[in-house]
């Protein structure tokens, strides 16, 4: 993308946040769809909201928008109460600028006239048009119409449309599912550049884990109506708050340990234990993840003691995972290494514990959510039996 526009950075920016929702619950009839959700989004931040469908994504931000009304709690749109107490403002009042995964431009207006639609009274509106247009990297693309387009393009044009108000706040609902994989990839790296130098904060919904991941400042994970956590991508990975957020957001192998004084023993060997995983006193979960394990080829095959048997093999294209069994049926995902690579199904590995950094959960907190599909099919069976 062009980097030649730059909005000024607000040197003193606003100690509020972009966003404030406190307590914000809504059913529809017996469906209780968010059930009480506290979320903030600072100045100039994106955050992500991750969880499965039917959690309650969209109802969140078709609140925030005002296409809602909540039956409790509060929204405060830069530091203005929107919805909650004291009445209801309207969407076209909020200052928030939407971006939804069907591009949703206006079929009989050009690529400008879609950017300037919120702004036809601004007598600025062709300059502002112009700059929008250089920061989405379609500066030429003014006179066309959308179905000239493609859906990459199309999208940086409601992006740009979302932006032209200079909105508080732009919500963006799973925006890049309707594009294939590469111009997806493509177009999350552009968006948060785009949003970046706009200085405009954001929050987007998905159920795309990579998206979340890569996009957020912070990211937040929802499930039936609840946020279970969040933090920076890197907190929920590395420190998941709770099972769920174990299982959902990267694979996650819970592996029985041990507990005593920030050690966990596990199986495999020891695990040092972090956050409140470390306050962990006796039988519990540990999180050992796929690259916490290295795999060897056990020299004597199948017929070695304790020796694991690679029961699935799954190439993503920048890995090789291998699911691996022991002797007493336990089962884990685990990555596979340059001196494993050419091992296949029914080869004999042995596993060693890397220097590992984990959380572990005592019994109470180990259930699953039910009513969840697991974000990858496996998930379930990523608990240890
Ligand atoms: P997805 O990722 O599939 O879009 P989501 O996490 O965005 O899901 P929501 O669309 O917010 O989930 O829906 C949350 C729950 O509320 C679901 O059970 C859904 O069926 C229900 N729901 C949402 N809107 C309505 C409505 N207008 N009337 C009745 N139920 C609704």
């Amino acid at each position: 993308m062009s980097g030649s526009y730059r909005v000024p950075r607000d040197t003193a920016a606003p100690a509020l946040p972009a966003l404030r929702i406190a307590g914000l619950r809504r059913t529809y009839g017996s469906v209780v769809a968010v059930a009480g959700v506290d979320l903030e989004v600072r100045h100039g931040e994106m955050l992500t909201v991750l969880g499965p469908s039917g959690c309650g994504k969209t109802t969140v931000l078709r609140l925030v928008a005002g296409l809602e009304d909540p039956d409790a709690g509060t929204i405060e749109i830069g530091g203005r109460r929107v919805a909650g107490a004291g009445g209801s403002v309207p969407p076209e009042r909020r200052r928030v600028g939407m971006v939804f995964q069907d591009h949703a431009l206006f079929p009989h207006l050009t690529v400008a006239d879609n950017v300037a639609y919120g702004i036809r009274r601004d007598p600025d509106r062709s300059l502002r048009v112009a700059e929008l247009l250089e920061l989405v990297n379609l500066p030429d693309a003014g006179d066309r119409m959308p179905h000239e387009l493609s859906g990459g393009m199309q999208q940086r044009v409601a992006i740009a449309r979302a932006l032209a108000p200079r909105p508080d706040i732009v919500l963006l609902d799973e925006p890049f599912s309707n594009l294939d994989a590469a111009l997806r990839t493509q177009l999350r790296g552009d968006l948060r550049e785009i949003l970046r130098a706009a200085g405009a904060s954001g929050i987007l919904v998905t159920h795309d884990q990579d998206e979340a991941l890569t996009l957020g400042d912070r990211m937040a994970v929802m499930v039936r109506g609840r946020i279970e956590q969040c933090a920076p991508p890197e907190i929920v990975y590395g420190e998941p708050a709770t099972p769920f957020v174990a299982t959902f957001v990267g694979i996650g192998n819970l592996v029985h340990a041990d507990c005593r004084h920030g050690t966990g023993m596990t199986r495999l060997g020891p695990v040092r234990l972090v956050g409140a995983g470390g306050r962990v006193e006796g039988g519990a979960l540990a999180v050992i993840r796929p690259e916490h394990v290295e795999l060897e080829e056990a020299a004597d095959g199948p017929a070695e003691a304790g020796a694991w048997r690679i029961v699935r093999r799954r190439f993503t294209g920048s890995e090789i995972l291998l699911e691996v069994e022991a002797p007493d049926g336990v089962r884990l995902w685990c990555e596979a290494g340059p001196a494993v690579r050419r091992l296949r199904t029914g080869d004999a590995v042995r596993l060693r514990l890397r220097d590992v950094e984990t959380v572990a959960f005592a019994p109470a907190r180990t259930h699953q959510p039910s009513g969840v599909e697991p974000a990858r099919p496996e998930a379930e069976a990523l608990v240890e039996r």
